[in-house]
């Protein structure tokens, strides 16, 4: 995954195309992110227990991973970003407009 939470990512496909956000979540399972304010789905809510009033509630759906992409923090641009390992093992991604590490 080259998605990591708290990453800032824009949405290119879909509803919400355009739309950039902090990832606040990860499933790799399933290669999808949900985004901050992006690919939002109404939920009608009957009234239960915890919720008295029901009504309509907002949340966002999973987006598919190829349908965003990172912002790089350096160049502010949708970019995308190649791996590169170091000498101690760790991964750094690298922003392939600016060649910086994202
Ligand atoms: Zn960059």
């Amino acid at each position: 995954m080259k998605i990591r939470k708290d990453d800032n990512v824009k949405v290119i496909a879909g509803n919400s195309r355009g739309k950039t956000g902090k990832v606040l979540k990860v499933i790799p399972d399933k290669n999808r992110v949900i985004v901050e304010g992006a690919n939002v789905v109404k939920r009608h809510q009957k009234p239960d227990r915890n919720n008295q009033q029901g009504g309509i509630i907002e949340k966002e759906a999973a987006i598919h991973i190829s349908n965003v992409m990172l912002i790089c923090s350096n160049c502010k641009k949708a970019v995308r970003v190649s791996r590169k390992r170091n000498e101690d093992g760790t991964t750094e991604r690298i922003c392939r407009s600016c060649n910086k590490a994202v």
